[in-house]
């Protein structure tokens, strides 16, 4: 076990230690239900709140504007579909062909059962989104727009801030962003943005934990019916060890992005000089893509190519961990003009070391030899 590579930090991520030993004494000690009205059962009300408190204050957002979910899934659904189930004129989305599929799947639904128009934007080939597309698509009945942050598959960047400045200016659509992969990596800023979602897991949290940022005035239909639990909008007995530990884990994930940054990227950078000596390599991903994914082509088929590797103990994807068991092309490499089915995603994480990766160009190499074609 000791000697795997783990290359696929995009998918998840190792739970920090303290994250776990936090959760782990909270969990012993604060068991109680956080809606009981007996002082222990408000010890843990307060702890959560001040973790909420304090996610937001690290967010420069309030307090009521954050609500703990699930994972970011969970929370593209609480903003696609509660903005929806409560809009009676406004009818019209619009979204990239790229995101995320709890995102694509949420409004592919609006479009089905309630009858939304939706417009898939496509990416330029440098895998962004343009600002320009957005306002080009804007509708007098739009409703949202719902466009990630950082691509999950290439590691694109889109321009979320001018993106926001274009629909904060049309009265009436709200903007809605998947944060997912880049809380912790690059800075984000909250101002014009309508919603948010975030995830735990992806920054050396818990799994099962996330949040989504909300406007306060916004409201949207809750997706689970229920009692007093998070505005009303998240019914059922809070989460709240995990909850409460987000907070660190966020904490940690800001504290370390400086530095988390610059060694990635020295790996990445070293990966990229060694990847371009082989042949048979073709780089997906675009130039300024983000610093922790590299997405390739090879002459061998994504699902050869990581069996091979995790024969040798290395870990990688094909594509979005979510839709791995689904026989369908991907998506975003589609939308990129990427059409074969040969693509591999390495994602770093500060842990990796130089010489993890020159064992993984060492594999790639031997698999291409055994089993490219020509
Ligand atoms: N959005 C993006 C961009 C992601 O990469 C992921 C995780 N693959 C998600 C949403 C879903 O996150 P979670 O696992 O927390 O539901």
């Amino acid at each position: 076990m000791s000697n795997k590579i783990y290359l696929d930090h995009v998918s998840t991520t190792k739970p920090h230690k303290e994250v776990l030993d936090t959760y782990t004494k909270l969990l012993e000690k604060y068991y109680y239900n956080s809606d009981a009205l007996y002082d222990d059962g408000v010890a843990v009300y307060r702890l959560q709140e001040e973790a909420r408190a304090k996610i937001a204050n690290m967010l420069n957002v309030r307090s009521d504007e954050i609500i703990f979910t699930s994972g970011a899934s969970e929370a593209n659904s609480m903003a696609i579909k509660g903005i929806c189930l409560n809009s009676k004129e406004r009818k019209h989305i619009i979204t990239s062909i790229y995101e995320h599929s709890s995102v694509y799947n949420a409004i592919r639904q609006m479009e089905d059962k309630l009858g939304f128009e939706v417009t898939y934007l496509y990416p330029d080939d440098q895998g962004v989104i343009k600002p320009e597309k957005v306002k080009e698509a804007l509708r007098s009945d739009t409703l949202l727009v719902s466009i990630m942050h950082v691509n999950n598959e290439i590691g694109s960047i889109n321009d979320v801030e001018s993106i926001a400045e274009i629909v904060k200016k049309h009265s009436g659509t709200y903007f809605h962003v998947d944060m997912t992969q880049s809380l912790g990596k690059i800075a984000i800023n909250l101002d014009n943005i309508d919603m948010a979602s975030f995830s735990a897991h992806k920054i050396h949290g818990l799994k099962g934990s996330g949040f989504l940022y909300k406007r306060n005035y916004i409201e949207i239909a809750p997706l689970i019916s229920g009692g007093q639990q998070e505005f009303k909008i998240r019914g059922g007995t809070s989460n709240a060890c995990t909850n409460i530990v987000l907070a660190k884990t966020v904490r940690m994930a800001l504290d370390e992005m400086v530095s988390s940054a610059k060694k990635i990227k020295e790996l990445k950078d070293y990966c990229l000089e060694e990847l371009a000596k082989i042949d048979e390599v073709t780089i997906n991903s675009p130039k300024n893509a983000i610093y922790n994914i590299i997405n390739i082509s090879t002459n061998v088929k994504s699902e050869v190519m990581m069996n091979a590797f995790n024969l040798k103990g290395i870990m990688v994807s094909s594509k979005s961990t979510c839709g791995s068991r689904e026989n369908e092309p991907s998506r975003v490499l589609l939308s990129i003009g990427v059409d074969d089915n040969n693509a591999i995603r390495i994602s770093f994480d500060n842990t990796n070391t130089i010489q993890e990766i020159d064992e993984f160009i060492k594999i790639l190499k031997g698999n291409i030899k055994k089993y490219g074609r020509d």
